[in-house]
């Protein structure tokens, strides 16, 4: 679970995120839309700690990101987080960038890391590539192994920022499809940023609106994509559907 409240965040002087209030219950899936500089990839990057707060409470999995005795790594070890560009280990085989973290953080038992891996290089489809290098793979290819990942960790939350947006347009539904797998297992809390709004309509639970580092509006996915009450809501969906 996690939850926002009174959350203020500023880089410098600059108010990035303004009075947000949220809470996403375990197994919800959120989706998380807005125009470019709204405070989206900020808003996220707070919950596995990469960005501090600096006002207000942040609780994910039970602990306090404000309370300076929440242990981070703890945090990390639970929350995945999938970015745009993949940042695979480039001198590492696909098997190996899968393996590292459970061995060097879970220290689960090397026979059992493996298998663990190849199954979920099964379920992205991608059990041939296990010993090839991520450079020899397409940027969808490479977007599923770290999504794989990030499931290696087996993760309570995986935030997801803007997954597919540097994708060529026929590698994006591979890796759509997978991420609608994990958003309907119901134990993953999962939040989206995207500009996929068929996805969103899929398989967000509820969707929240950003624009200028506030929430201006967070509603349930068929009555949001129906009826926006914000207009700058309206105005944001007559420009990208
Ligand atoms: P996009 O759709 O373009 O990815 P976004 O909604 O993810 O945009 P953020 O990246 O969260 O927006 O940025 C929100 C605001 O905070 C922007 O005005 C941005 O310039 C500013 N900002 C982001 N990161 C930093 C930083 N490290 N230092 C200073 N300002 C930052
Ligand atoms: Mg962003």
């Amino acid at each position: 679970m996690i939850e926002f409240k009174d959350v203020e965040k500023y880089y410098g002087d600059f108010h990035a995120l303004k009075n947000i209030n949220l809470k996403v219950e375990a197994g919800e899936t959120v989706v998380l839309i807005g125009p470019s500089g709204s405070g989206k990839s900020t808003l996220i990057r707070t919950v596995n700690g990469l960005e501090p707060i600096q006002e207000g409470h942040l609780i994910v999995n039970g602990f306090d990101l404000a309370d300076s005795k929440t242990d981070m790594n703890r945090i990390r070890k639970n929350v995945g987080m999938v970015f745009q560009h993949f940042n695979l280990y480039a001198n590492k085989t696909v098997l190996e960038n899968i393996m590292l973290a459970p061995r060097k953080v879970l220290k689960i038992d090397e026979a059992e890391n493996k298998r663990v891996a190849m199954a979920l290089l099964e379920r992205v489809g991608l059990a041939e590539k296990a010993d090839k290098m991520p450079s020899s793979l397409s940027g969808g290819q490479q977007q599923r192994i770290a999504i794989a990942r990030s499931l290696a960790m087996k993760p309570k939350a995986l935030l997801f920022d803007e997954p597919t947006s540097a994708l060529d347009p026929e590698m994006v539904n591979d890796v759509l499809n997978i991420m609608k797998e994990i958003a309907a297992d119901s134990d993953m809390t999962t939040l989206v940023v995207t500009h996929e709004m068929g996805f969103a309509k899929q398989v967000a639970d509820r969707v929240i609106f950003m624009a200028d580092g506030q929430i201006l509006e967070d509603a349930p996915t068929t009555e949001f994509f129906a009826h926006p009450k914000e207009p700058r809501a309206q105005k944001f969906l007559s420009q990208i559907m």
